[in-house]
């Protein structure tokens, strides 16, 4: 969002009662002052109007204008109606003229994620933002806090206020790309990572399979075409009835009744041109004679001996007929190479005539688990041991992509036993992943043998679930160390595994489906990091898609992603959806 924003922005965050726009009244001239242009952003209840009744404006705008711009000689002002939705913080910012402002300042706007100064009154009695939202920058207050280290000024201290805010505008003009984007970013460590930076690393560090093979049609579902398919005929290969019913000449539709010459099932073809006064009868999908390029349905038909009459209001000339080609041209590309088959494929490609395609090969995906506490199913559960959850997890994800599995089992605890394991399964399998172990600080040996195999970076993702990620490569062989919590796992796979594997597969450009939904509880997020909490949506009693969540969020709780059929996703910016505020749900269907 900010990130496009060529110019910088601070905003005054403070609990009503405050005097924000007191303060901003008086400290703007002394900004003007300094030389700053600026631009106010400043967030109103909902049934404020700029304009007033009886203006010509206010007319227009309320005889149907959804934009009305009005313009003096000083000053002009456009309007636009939202009726459906308040419009996006990025999106108001984006309506400034940031060529003519030297900053941007906003009033309100408390639980979206910039910059901001925290004004605070003892007298108003409200306890402090910044010790949970580190976009506060800096503190003005009437009293002294002793447990920060952020700049203080009195409240009442304008030229300090004043100065602060004209430092910050030069410090930071012009941010470059890269500056800001780190403003969802704890700055102090370099492996932070958004979710989009760590999907577009990963996404630039992986190919697509070279082999190809010829598949049969039937055995093709889920495989990744490896060429373009272009039509070797015509669909429909001749022109035929798109009804049961009687074929005419449609240079012949005013006759009182018409001669029954033959009757044409499916298959089968009436070998004469049809002349005037006749019709046939015939079945949907038979080939419709020469000449016969009519056909009136059977319900509007009454058949007496030999003749038939038809008693519909109009009969138009070629109805219910299809033409030759007229679904698919000879020669017109039908699948593009990249298309993932379906059913819908299938039956399309068998349609052309094709009895096999040409698919790229199947992935050869090895998969670990590791830690101490871990152990297999099927066997006496011993002390301080959890069964191990997230091999198997895996293994189903791997199933739905079409993956050849590779199953190493439970990785045991030696550096060198670990080394060993990790390169044989590179050796043998296109990409490698693991779980467990790989948190910064965790001091487990998988992580000790991933140092030591070289070429894996050890990231943090700002997203919950699923924070710590290592990603590298082993031999060549992609590396994926995924986090040890068993939804941590799967919201992991979901957003950097996945992806990486379709392109691995051949698969173009695939991105996963979202779609808005209402919120129909309050969602709690955390600015600066992409939460990811596992939904239930459906559509309510008048229609509206709605989510809620599936209850306590531990990313421990397996039972979750059972349970919900979508991930809901808060944005970084975001701190807390509110009931009735639309969300971006990730639909999990067919995917999980
Ligand atoms: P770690 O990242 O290794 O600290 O693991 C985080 C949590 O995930 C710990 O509670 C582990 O016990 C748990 N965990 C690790 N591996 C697995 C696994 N294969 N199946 C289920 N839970 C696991
Ligand atoms: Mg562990």
């Amino acid at each position: 969002m900010i990130k496009s924003l060529p110019i910088p922005i601070l905003g005054f965050a403070a609990y009503s009662g405050t005097g924000k726009t007191t303060l901003l009244e008086a400290l703007l001239p002394k900004l003007t002052d300094a030389g700053l242009r600026i631009g106010m952003l400043k967030h109103a209840h909902h049934n404020f109007d700029v304009d007033k009744e009886g203006k010509d404006s206010y007319r227009l705008r309320k005889a149907g204008a959804s934009q009305m711009l009005i313009s003096s000689r000083n000053r002009f002002a456009l309007m636009t109606e939202t009726p459906e939705s308040e419009s996006e913080f990025d999106y108001l910012l984006s309506r400034f003229d940031t060529e003519k402002l030297d900053i941007i300042l906003v009033e309100g706007c408390k639980n979206i994620a910039f910059p901001k100064i925290e004004l605070h009154r003892v007298e108003v009695g409200k306890p402090w933002l910044y010790p949970n939202d580190n976009n506060i920058i800096a503190i003005a207050t009437d009293e002294v806090v002793p447990d920060t280290s952020l700049p203080q000024m009195s409240i009442n201290d304008l030229e300090a206020i004043a100065k602060f805010v004209v430092d910050y505008a030069r410090a930071s003009k012009q941010p470059s790309a890269a500056k800001t984007e780190s403003a969802y970013c704890d700055t102090l460590s370099p492996a932070f990572l958004s979710v989009t930076q760590g999907q577009e690393k990963i996404l630039s560090l992986v190919d697509t399979v070279t082999e190809t093979q010829t598949c049969p049609v039937e055995q093709s579902y889920g495989r990744v075409l490896a060429s373009d398919v272009q039509s070797p005929v015509n669909v429909p290969q001749y022109t035929n009835s798109a009804m049961d019913g009687y074929a005419i000449r449609g240079d012949d539709l005013d006759r009182a009744q018409y001669h029954v010459v033959a009757e044409v099932l499916a298959g089968h073809a009436y070998p004469h041109a049809l002349e005037k006064g006749q019709a046939v009868k015939i079945m949907t999908g038979a080939p419709t004679p020469e000449f016969a390029d009519t056909v009136v349905m059977r319900e509007q038909a009454t058949e007496i001996g030999d003749n038939v009459t038809f008693n519909s209001a109009s009969i138009k000339r070629g109805q219910n007929v299809r033409q030759a080609g007229e679904d698919l041209p000879l020669g017109a590309n039908v699948f593009n190479q990249g298309q993932r088959i379906a059913s819908a494929e299938m039956g399309m490609i068998a349609s052309l005539g094709f009895a096999e395609c040409s698919v790229f090969r199947k992935l050869k995906v090895a998969v670990f688990s590791t830690g101490d506490e871990v152990q297999a199913p099927g066997s006496k559960q011993q002390e301080n041991t959890i069964y191990d959850s997230n091999r198997f997890t895996i293994m189903g994800l791997l199933e739905k992509l079409g993956c050849d599995i590779i199953d190493f089992g439970i990785l045991e605890d030696n550096e060198a036993l670990m080394i060993d394991a990790l390169e044989k399964a590179a050796e043998q399998a296109d990409v490698v992943i693991t779980s467990g172990g790989v948190s910064v600080g965790d001091a487990d040996y998988i992580k000790l043998a991933l140092d030591k195999l070289g070429q894996i970076d050890f990231w943090r993702i700002n997203m919950r679930p699923g924070r710590p990620l290592a990603f590298g490569h082993i031999s060549q062989k992609p590396f994926f160390g995924l986090p040890g919590n068993p939804v941590a796992v799967m919201v992991s796979f979901i957003n950097f595994v996945e992806p990486a594997l379709r392109k691995m597969q051949g698969e173009h450009n695939w991105t996963p489906l979202k779609v808005n939904a209402m919120a129909s509880e309050n969602l709690r997020s955390r600015q600066g990091r992409t939460e990811f909490s596992r939904g239930i949506y459906e559509l309510d009693h008048s229609g509206q898609l709605t989510v809620r969540t599936t209850g306590k969020q531990g990313s421990g709780i397996l039972r979750s992603m059972s349970e919900a059929n979508c991930l809901i996703e808060i944005s970084p910016s975001v701190d807390t959806v509110k009931v009735g505020e639309s969300v971006t749900i990730i639909p999990l269907q067919g995917r999980i």
